[in-house]
């Protein structure tokens, strides 16, 4: 039977370790970190991430300003909305709340965010310093992963990994920071031949499709970290991943739960790089 990863547990002892940090630098710089978050509309699942982001920046020291538009709001109104937190010294990070309506261009959106702001990693200088291999300011989703594969003490160098899903929010990056730390990687999608060997080979498997129960017991090598990104709402309302838990659990070494998981760690690592943008800005201001 696999070991089951806990992320609230890991979570918990992260954030612990961020509020720390929050309070000595707060004494340090005499200010708080500040993240400004921008909603656009009454979508319900955002609202919620909302929610969670705000909560576990109150919890953690760290300010946080809510910016709410309704979803008539134009692309330029959002626009200016971004240049003035750009230019807000006592603001350290920004976040837009995604998906956007559609007549919002979101790439626009994206891009109009400081690089030395964009908290969610997702801005092109951001990404193309990660891909490159330089200082930056690496997305939430792939740097908790990360994190959750490091508790298990299991040894990346090496590894052999498989990543389900290419996107630029999860796929994508998770598989060049596995990369980066020695794995071995495979980044599979819809496309892929045969994907439960290409699963089977993986001593480490991310999962990052929203296909509730794609991962089935057969497609995963025994003792395998498996770990499963993935929020699907059933018919009866319960959340599930794109892992079948109950049928992978007894062949996985250590597998993530849903929800419970990857989650939590997200939002952990929201607040690491608020915590992040604050040092960064901070010093050089210091310099
Ligand atoms: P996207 O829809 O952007 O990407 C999904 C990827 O999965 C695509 O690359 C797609 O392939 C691939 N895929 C879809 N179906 C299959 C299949 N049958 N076999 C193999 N590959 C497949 O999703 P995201 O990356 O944004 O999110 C993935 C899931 O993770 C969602 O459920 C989302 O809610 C969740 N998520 C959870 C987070 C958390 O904090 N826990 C954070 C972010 C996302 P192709 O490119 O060929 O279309």
């Amino acid at each position: 039977m696999s070991v089951v990863i806990d992320g609230k547990a890991l979570a918990a002892s992260f954030r612990a370790d961020i509020a720390a940090q929050v309070t000595r630098l707060g004494e340090r710089y005499g200010k708080t970190p500040c993240l400004s978050v921008i909603i656009v509309g009454d979508n319900p699942a955002s609202r919620s991430y909302v929610r969670g982001k705000i909560k576990a920046c109150r919890e953690a020291g760290i300010e946080s300003r809510l910016i709410e538009f309704p979803d008539t709001i134009s692309e330029e109104e959002l626009l200016s909305s971004i240049a003035r937190l750009n230019a807000d010294a006592d603001v350290d990070a920004v976040l837009v709340q995604l998906p956007l309506p559609s007549q919002i261009d979101s790439n626009r959106v994206i891009d109009a965010i400081s690089p030395e702001k964009d908290v969610d990693g997702f801005h092109p200088t951001n990404v193309a310093a990660l891909f490159l291999g330089r200082p930056c300011m690496a997305p939430c989703t792939p740097k908790g992963i990360i994190a959750m594969i490091d508790s298990t003490g299991s040894v990346i160098d090496g590894a052999r990994a498989t990543v389900v899903g290419r996107s630029n929010i999860v796929g994508k990056p998770v598989a060049k920071l596995l990369q980066d730390r020695g794995a071995t990687v495979t980044v599979a999608h819809s496309h892929t031949r045969n994907l439960a060997a290409v699963c089977r080979d993986a001593d480490i498997l991310v999962v990052a499709t929203g296909h509730a129960g794609l991962v089935t017991a057969d497609m995963v090598k025994n003792g395998a970290v498996v770990i499963d990104v993935g929020i699907n709402r059933t018919a009866e309302g319960k959340l599930v991943g794109d892992v079948d838990f109950a049928g992978v659990s007894p062949k996985a070494g250590f597998i993530s739960p849903v929800p419970g998981g990857v989650g939590p760690m997200t939002i952990t690592m929201l607040l690491a790089n608020t915590l992040e943008c604050f040092k960064n800005r901070n010093e050089k201001q210091n310099k």
